[in-house]
């Protein structure tokens, strides 16, 4: 497969993974011309509604991946969790961007940390575990307190437990047992900021502006734009995110989730390989939305401006909202500059991300006020 081959509107793109990502991709191809079709073990799913085509079947599944990748001229994936195995079978068959290669390195806790290491990106200090002897090895290492995360699967906060100075290390391991995992320093930040960049098929890259983010219960709950910090931890971020692309030789998207700490110092915390929660300010704020982007790079077409035409905020809308009925979407809409985004996901649980409100505002900090006022508004009752 050519690898610098270019996708013209009128292909077929398609989706591995079928949530939200997947959604707001699609509904970017589909304003582009393009035809999209998604691919994940589940039925009526929140991509599915706006492809032309969802199919339901195993990642496992052979020949279900094969016959998918025959049908479509360029697979993307919307979450990296996918074996990396079914996107060798799929890439005998049309092109896959990002490459497996990436996905293998991003889908993995230790292999992201080793490859950061290796690649002399700074991040927090890490050790990996296999056995309660490893982890009592890796605390002497590491040092407490420190936060024990699943080698693999893990995604907002899950399969994660801190482990404070004094912890019952055994009862600590019982509930990892089984699981690669890594032990990695706490560290107190005074920041937690991303950067999502694109990279072309021709190596050119583009940023998007710097994101600063707010997590609740590790969940990312309020993204503000342009991030309040100087123009040269800016500088930093944005180069530091490109380093990343480069090393990793991306074809695609990635957002780069990063510790700033109080000495100036940016820590790598994660990397995701597609568009990120903290990106989604830009379908509304910036001149190319990630999605927008992510069509492009995968396409093979030149990048589009990212550039930030307001100063903007998102706050997720999570299951929790709905525990009185559904939110009064009204009351957010009487703020004139406040965008809804729902992902058409109709069994709202806690946690789990039903959409999202964007609002702009003179600054950063006042889009954020407005945002979350908005949110409030939802749920009249429930303060
Ligand atoms: P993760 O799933 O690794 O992105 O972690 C989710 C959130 O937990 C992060 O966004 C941070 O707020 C917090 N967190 C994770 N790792 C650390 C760490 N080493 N030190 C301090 N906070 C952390």
């Amino acid at each position: 497969m050519d690898s610098r081959r270019v996708f013209l509107p009128g292909s077929t793109i398609g989706i591995m993974g079928s949530g939200q990502l997947g959604r707001m991709l699609a509904i970017a191809a589909r304003r582009m011309g393009y035809r999209v079709q998604t691919f994940s073990p589940d039925r009526h799913t929140p991509t599915g509604a706006v492809a032309d085509v969802e199919v339901c079947a195993s990642y496992e599944d052979r020949r279900a991946v094969e016959a998918f990748a025959r049908q479509v001229d360029v697979i993307t994936f919307e979450f990296e969790n996918i074996p990396v195995e079914s996107v060798q079978w799929a890439a005998d068959f049309c092109a896959v961007r990002p490459s497996g290669r990436v996905l293998h390195v991003c889908q993995h806790r230790l292999r992201e940390k080793e490859f950061l290491r290796r690649a002399g990106l700074p991040l927090a200090p890490f050790s990996r575990v296999g056995s309660e002897e490893e982890l009592r090895a890796a605390v002497e290492q590491v040092g407490l307190p420190a936060v024990l995360k699943t080698a693999a699967f893990g995604y907002d906060g899950k399969g994660q437990l801190k482990i404070q100075l004094g912890a019952d290390l055994t009862a600590a391991w019982a509930r990892f047992e089984g699981q690669g995992a890594v032990l990695e320093k706490w560290v107190t930040f005074s920041k937690e900021i991303s950067v999502i960049v694109a990279r072309g098929v021709d190596g050119r890259m583009a940023t998007f502006p710097v994101c600063e983010n707010e997590h609740h219960r590790h969940i990312l709950d309020v993204t503000s734009v342009p991030a309040t910090v100087e123009p040269e931890v800016a500088a930093r971020a944005v180069a530091l995110a490109e380093a990343v692309a480069e090393q990793l030789d991306l074809v695609g998207l990635l957002a780069v989730e990063m510790f700033l700490m109080s000495d100036g110092e940016i820590l790598i915390n994660e990397l995701a390989p597609r568009p990120h929660n903290s990106g989604h300010f830009s379908l509304n704020a910036c001149v190319t939305s990630q999605f927008e982007q992510q069509l492009r790079a995968v396409c093979g077409l030149p990048l589009g401006s990212t550039e930030l035409v307001r100063p903007a905020a998102m706050a997720n809308l999570l299951g929790d909202l709905w525990s009185e009925g559904e939110p009064y979407w009204a009351a957010a809409l009487r703020y004139p500059e406040v965008k809804l985004h729902l992902y058409g996901k109709d069994t709202p649980r806690e946690g789990r991300k039903m959409g999202h409100l964007m609002a702009f505002g003179p600054s950063a900090r006042e889009a954020a006020e407005t945002v979350r006022a908005a949110r409030r508004s939802l749920t009249p009752g429930a303060e």
